[in-house]
């Protein structure tokens, strides 16, 4: 991308609605409208309506906005146009824009306003997340992050490592001269507690994954318990088949819904039971994969079977997550079996009166709140963000050793400046340009 050109792209959704919106970012932005515009153009920061012609007719009424450079989002000239909300107006606009102007590509505004020091590599990002985010948490996260909240939250970290590194600097250049002996101790002190604060960060990741992405729930179990009538009843659809016939969900499905502004996204899977079937193996196959990819297992039984002991039960033991047992089918059981059944640890349910779905509900809560109590202290939220950190982490650490085993302090420095590095990755100080293509080609065009 050559950010010193002109471009121009519709930045608003496909389909009909009250206004589409072209955007004009560059050099040429004021010339190339004015030449389209039937009145002057307004000043920076006004509105003004008007005429959209090419040269042998009028386009659209419109209204024209301009922001100066260096106050627009891309840091550039910008015009937007505001036409009739119809995709063939607005591309008509474009066409005729284009004949001096190049198209933009995916994410190629909020690029240039990175490249031109608008905002950092993390504020950036959260405009992607912004535009994906689907429920209330997520949109305030991302929201916090495009406010530079974690961005603020990085460069005291760097700064911190930085005086260290420099102090080390400092002794290794000028050992011959007169300078103050380096306290080691407490130079280890600070850096265990630089050391800390990454580690909490490099796990601030896993809470800002799920905020983003959603929290994973597979409901898993033996075919006939009742998973799929369940999944159905919980989330109030109707996708997922259900049948008498053990076996039918072949393949997991999934449903995502905002409990209490979280994302939550339900999987339900393949029964899970001995069979000749090649298809249907291959749907368990994919189902212990969604189970294992999952952040916890709704564990569901038929909750006579689990009174009579006679179903053959999958336990999910060893699974390095929640399980929460659910007996199923409790309308068909007395309130003494739901007792014992409470004290075996199971969640009482039934897909017929919905009983315990409110508890379950709760239990998602709780589990999801568990890793997600500093939404507005900054959190990592992708896992380019984390693995950076974790490098961050570990260069840390390997300057700490270097102190304490006594070797040169040049190795210490050595160590913090890749640590440094790590941590600008994540704010785009240090970046390449293939990381960057990568990173904004996600975005939609226009934005
Ligand atoms: P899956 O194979 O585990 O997904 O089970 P299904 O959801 O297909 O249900 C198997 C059978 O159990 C169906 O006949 C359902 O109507 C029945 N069933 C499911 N949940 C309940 C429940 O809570 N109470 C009763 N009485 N029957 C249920």
């Amino acid at each position: 991308m050559n950010s010193n050109d002109t471009i121009a792209a519709i930045s608003t959704p496909s389909g009909n609605g009250a206004i589409s919106v072209i955007r004009i970012s560059g050099p040429d932005s004021f010339e190339t409208v004015q030449s389209i515009f039937s009145s002057k153009l307004p000043e920076p920061g006004t509105i003004k309506y008007g005429k959209i012609t090419d040269d042998s007719r009028v386009i659209d009424d419109v209204v024209v906005t301009c922001f100066k450079s260096p106050a627009s989002y891309t840091g550039e000239d910008i015009v937007e146009i505001s036409c009739h909300g119809n995709q063939f107006i607005a591309r008509q606009i474009l066409e005729v824009l284009l004949i001096k102007v190049r198209i933009a590509e995916p994410g190629e505004f909020t690029q240039r306003a990175f490249l031109n020091g608008k905002m950092d590599l993390t504020q950036a990002e959260a405009v992607g997340d912004l535009l994906m985010a689907k429920t209330r948490i997520s949109q305030m996260a991302a929201l916090d992050q495009l406010h530079g909240v974690l961005h603020k939250k990085i460069s005291k970290i760097h700064k911190k490592m930085t005086d260290t590194r420099i102090l080390l600097e400092l002794e290794i250049d000028f050992s011959e001269q007169e300078l103050p002996d380096i306290d080691v101790e407490s130079v280890v002190t600070d850096l265990a507690d630089v050391k800390a604060k990454l580690e909490n960060l490099a796990e601030s990741g896993d809470a800002g994954l799920i905020i983003r992405d959603g929290f994973r729930i597979s409901f898993a179990g033996m075919p006939n318990v009742g998973k799929s009538s369940l999944f159905n009843a919980f989330l109030e659809t109707e996708r997922a088949i259900v049948t008498p016939v053990p076996g039918t969900t072949r393949d997991y499905i999934e449903e995502a819904v905002s409990i209490e502004g979280y994302l939550v996204r339900f999987f339900d899977t393949a029964g899970l039971r001995d069979s000749d079937d090649h298809i249907e193996l291959m749907g368990m196959e994919r189902s212990r994969k969604m189970i294992d990819e999952s952040h916890c297992i709704f564990a569901v039984y038929d909750a006579s079977n689990v009174l009579t002991g006679s179903e053959c039960q999958e336990t999910f033991e060893g699974l390095n997550k929640p399980v929460i047992k659910i007996a199923n089918k409790s309308d068909l059981i007395s309130e003494e079996q739901k007792h014992l059944l409470n004290e075996k640890n199971y969640i009482v349910c039934s897909a017929v009166t919905k009983e315990g779905f409110k508890l379950l509900e709760e239990t998602i809560i709780d589990l999801i709140n568990t890793g997600a109590a500093e939404i507005h202290d900054g959190m990592l939220t992708n896992t380019r963000q984390i693995s950076a950190c974790r490098r961050a982490v570990n260069g840390v650490d390997r300057s700490i050793t270097a102190l304490e085993s006594g070797l040169g302090f040049e190795f210490a420095a050595f160590d913090l400046k890749e640590a440094c590095q790590a941590l600008e990755e994540i704010t785009g100080a240090v970046s390449t340009d293939d990381l960057l293509n990568r990173i904004f080609s996600n975005f939609c065009i226009g934005k």
